[in-house]
Parts: structure tokens; sequence; C-alpha cells
């Protein structure tokens, strides 16, 4: 008899949570806290989406996605998880850079790239406080057609070295490139530079840990396992979810799985007015990644002055998209784990990471893609050499992982690493509008994917389900509601 995931669990809750990314994971405790019934469905057998970690034998513990982010999780964790969560996120010092242009090290903020920007790269300092303020002054009500090439071609024109300095990290934080809105780079650019970048001690095993006791200890039903097929939509409403075999019924859903696979695969097109089908349809995934994670022997002592924190390295002469994407590896940004970042532990790590292109990956023949496996583990391994010398005698553990690893345990389509397209935020918030109980909370349009953005959305979106259940509540019994 297989296992029976959903054993006890109600026949209907107020909101039903599909995904337990860090959108829906906060989704799930916001509105816990508010005093709805929620129920939070997981399809993969452990709780975090994309932050998530996987172990190694010798002891070793691998993070996926937990190389940096803004200051402002300290906030959004103290005051939507617990002071615990918030107290344990420290600052990365070692920011580098090492390409054919320059190669520095930074603590990433306003005051230090003011610095580089003055005495390395001779911007005059008036230009450099218009830049920051341009970029920090934009919102979601700008002009959304000036791109992120025509900022910088207004303020450093010509200056490829600064368009490098100033982008590669973005491009690696969010996926955004030159052709992406100006607002898309300066809101997260700006929330970087405000502090620096910030990681969580003790590793994404122990955030997600935390997490999940403060669900459980705030009533939340978690279930992993759970993969919803299908949302019951009728009358312009949703009804209830498919999952397991088992029929939840509910009038509110807040999906966290991507938002192209919500609308398509588990609501159905025929559900929505054609024109939001088609502007559905017209939004772009963004890219996926790859992966090479390498552990250290024990006693090995990585050089923190060479390699810092994060190192955005790359023997590209210049920075463009299409490079970044290629097959053909030229940028690697790596991520250096020192025992101060898991305190009781003894263990360095690294991991590379690169963006990459679905389609590079996906129509490989099985003994193909075993291969470009390998030669991704092998060409990084020729890389790192440089920051890590004899890093062959020094491994205990390598392993990668390719746009297919990231898809398969997401189900993210295309495996694509930061949900959509800014052009998706639009079709997220517009699916109430479509669908009354149906909403979506996931990485979306650029400033609303990585750690911060995603649980920052979690949180919008639990405030437009408090308030739709309060009317909802107040306008029809929910038990006759179901009940059609
Ligand atoms: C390689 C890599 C490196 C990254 N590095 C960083 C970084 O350094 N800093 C940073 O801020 N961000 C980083 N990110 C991005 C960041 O991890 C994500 O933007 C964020 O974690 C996404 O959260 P989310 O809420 O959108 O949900 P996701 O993490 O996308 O989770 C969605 C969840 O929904 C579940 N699901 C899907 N379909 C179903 C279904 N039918 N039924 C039930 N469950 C379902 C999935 O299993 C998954 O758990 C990185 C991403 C990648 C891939």
């Amino acid at each position: 008899m297989p296992r029976d995931f959903l054993q006890g669990a109600r026949d209907s809750y107020d909101v039903v949570v599909i995904g337990s990314g860090l959108g829906g994971l906060t989704a799930a405790n916001t509105l816990a806290r508010a005093g709805h019934g929620v129920l939070l469905l997981e399809q993969h057998y452990k709780l975090g989406g994309l932050a998530t970690w996987f172990r190694r034998p010798g002891g070793h513990i691998f993070d996926v996605s937990l190389h940096g982010f803004p200051y402002g999780m300290v906030k959004s964790c103290r005051r939507y998880w617990s002071r615990e969560i918030a107290d344990s996120i420290v600052q990365l010092r070692g920011i580098r850079f090492d390409n054919p242009m320059f190669s520095l090290v930074t603590t990433y903020n306003r005051e230090d790239f003011t610095r580089l920007l003055g005495s390395r790269f001779g911007v005059p300092a008036g230009t450099v406080a218009e830049f920051f303020d341009a970029a920090r002054n934009m919102n979601f009500y700008d002009d959304q057609s000036t791109t992120t090439k025509q900022l910088f071609d207004r303020f450093f024109p010509g200056r490829e070295d600064i368009v490098r300095l100033l982008m590669e990290p973005i491009t690696y934080a969010n996926g955004s490139t030159l052709e992406d809105p100006a607002l898309t780079y300066g809101i997260v650019f700006s929330n970087f530079m405000s502090k620096g970048v910030f990681t969580f001690e003790g590793g994404t095993d122990r955030l997600i840990g935390l997490m999940e006791k403060e669900l459980r200890a705030g009533g939340v039903d978690v279930r992993i396992r759970c993969e919803v097929d299908r949302i019951e939509v009728s009358g312009g409403r949703v009804r209830a979810v498919r999952v397991n075999g088992r029929r939840i019924k509910t009038s509110a859903v807040i999906s966290n799985a991507n938002l192209t696979g919500t609308i398509f695969g588990m609501v159905g097109a025929d559900k929505f007015e054609p024109k939001f089908v088609e502007q559905a349809r017209a939004v772009r995934l963004n890219n996926s990644s790859t992966q090479v994670y390498v552990a250290f022997k024990p006693g090995v002592v990585i050089d923190e002055d060479a390699c810092g924190d994060l190192l955005f390295s790359s023997t590209a002469p210049a920075f463009r998209t299409d490079l970044l994407l290629s097959p053909n590896i030229t940028s690697r940004t790596y991520s250096f784990y020192y025992p101060r970042t898991r305190p009781g532990r003894d263990r360095y790590l690294m991991v590379s990471s690169t963006n990459a292109r679905y389609d590079d990956w996906a129509g490989l023949a099985r003994e193909d893609y075993q291969q470009s496996k390998r030669s991704l583990i092998e060409g990084t391994l020729d890389a790192a050499e440089k920051y890590v010398p004899g890093i062959r005698e020094k491994i205990d553990a390598v392993d990668c992982a390719t746009p297919l690893t990231f898809q398969r345990y997401t189900k993210h389509l295309a495996g694509a690493s930061f949900g959509t397209k800014f052009e998706g935020l639009a079709v997220s918030r517009g699916l109430p509008e479509q669908i009354a109980g149906l909403y979506h909370a996931g990485s979306v349009g650029i400033i609303m994917s990585g750690w911060l953005g995603a649980l920052n959305y979690g949180v919008i979106v639990a405030n437009d389900v408090d308030s739709f259940l309060m009317n909802h509540s107040s306008q029809t019994p929910v038990s006759n509601e179901l009940s059609l």
C-alpha cells in the first residue's frame, strides 16, 4: 500500500497554498497568523522549493541558492517570521570581481561603490550620486520602456567596464539582462547597495527547519509529497484542489508554483478570458542555471583572501548577455562557504553557478547528457584552479546540477531559476480578476524573485487573500458556497 501523505487532512480549508518555496511558506505563515485555516501542499519530499540543500557522504551539505540576498531580508524575516531567523542573517564582506577588465574586492554597498567608481573608474562624484539616486528612485509606476542599457548609456556612455561592474552581479542575482526594463535593475541593485550582500548563518536547512517549526506551531497543515494536479474552478470561482487522488474544498488558492504551469496546467486555459490567455501565453520564462558543487577534504583550508565569499569570475573580454548564457562557459560565480557560515562545522565548500538555457540540455540523449555533465564539472575545476591551486587533489565530493535538475525538483517549466520575465507580474496579479479566489505568489517579473522578492511577494498576496476571505465569509457562508 502506498503511504497516504494526506492522512488526517481535513476535507476543506479556508485557503490552500500550493508549493513551499519562500513565497508559499511566507504566504502560509502570514495567513495562519491572521487566523485562517491553511493547508500547505508540496510535491517534493522536502520544503523550501529552490531554497534548498542536499547532503553528500562525508558530512557535506550543499546550499543550492544561498549565495547572497539584500539586507531587506532582516526586516522581512523579523516581521513575518521570527527574531531567531532575522538574527541569523549576516553580511558577506568579501565580494570579488576577476575578469579581463578589472580585478577588485568590495563590500558591495553604496559607500564602497562610490569610492571604487571614483578612484578606480574615474567617474566624477556628482555622476555617481546621480546614478545611485536615479536607480533608487525607480518604482513600479515609472516608465517601463527604458532599458537597463539605456540607463547605463545615460550615466556612463561607452564604459563597458562600468557596465560590467554594475550589471554582472545583478544578472546573476535575478537573471535580468541589459535589454530588460531599467526598473528591474534599479530596484534590485538599490536593495543590495543599501547595505551589501547577506547570507543565512547555519545554512538553508536550518532556515527551512525553523520556518517549518513556526508553521506547524501556527497551525498550518503542512504536507509533503502532495502534488496538486488540478485547481477546480466553476462559475468563475475556485472550488477545490485535486491532490493525490483527493478533492479538498477551498474558496482560495495561492499557487507558489510556476505561473505558466499554474494557468495552463493546473487551472486550464478555458477558464480564463481569451484576452488574458493571450497575455499569459506571451509571458517569457527566465533563464535557468547550471551549478557545480565541490566539497573539500577535511583539513583543506581555502584562502579567504584569494577567494572571498562571492567571486564573479569571467574570461570573456566584455560583458554580454548571450555570452552569459552560452554553453561555452566564460563566466562563473563562485560561492565559497567557510566553517563560520555553518558554526560548529569544519567544512569548506565551493559552489560554481552559471546562467544557462534549458534547450541546450533538454534535447540531449542520455549518454550525451552524462558526458555534458562531466564536461561541466571538468571545465569548472580547470577554471577554479586559478583560485584554489591543486583543486583536484583537495576534493572530497563533487556533483553538478543542470536546468533539467531544477525542473525535476521544482516543476519550474524549463528549469527557470527566477520564474518569469517582467511581464509575468501583471499576469500573476491579474489572476483574481479572472477567477475569484485564485492567486499566485511565486517568482515573477525579476523584482518578485530571489529570496527577498519571493518572500515579500508571499506577504503581499497573503494580505490580498486575507481581504478576500474576510469579504467572502461576510457575503457568502463558506459551507454553502463550497457545496455547490
Ligand atoms: C541556482 C540558483 C541560484 C540562486 N541563487 C540565489 C541567491 O543567491 N539569492 C537569491 O536571493 N535567490 C537566488 N535564487 C533564486 C531563489 O532561490 C528563488 O527566486 C526563490 O527561492 C523562489 O521562491 P518561490 O517562492 O518563487 O518558489 P520556488 O522556490 O520556485 O518553489 C516553488 C515550489 O512549488 C512546488 N510545486 C510546484 N508545482 C507543484 C504542484 N503541482 N503541487 C505541489 N507543489 C508544487 C515546488 O516543488 C517548489 O517547492 C537562485 C536560484 C537558483 C536556481
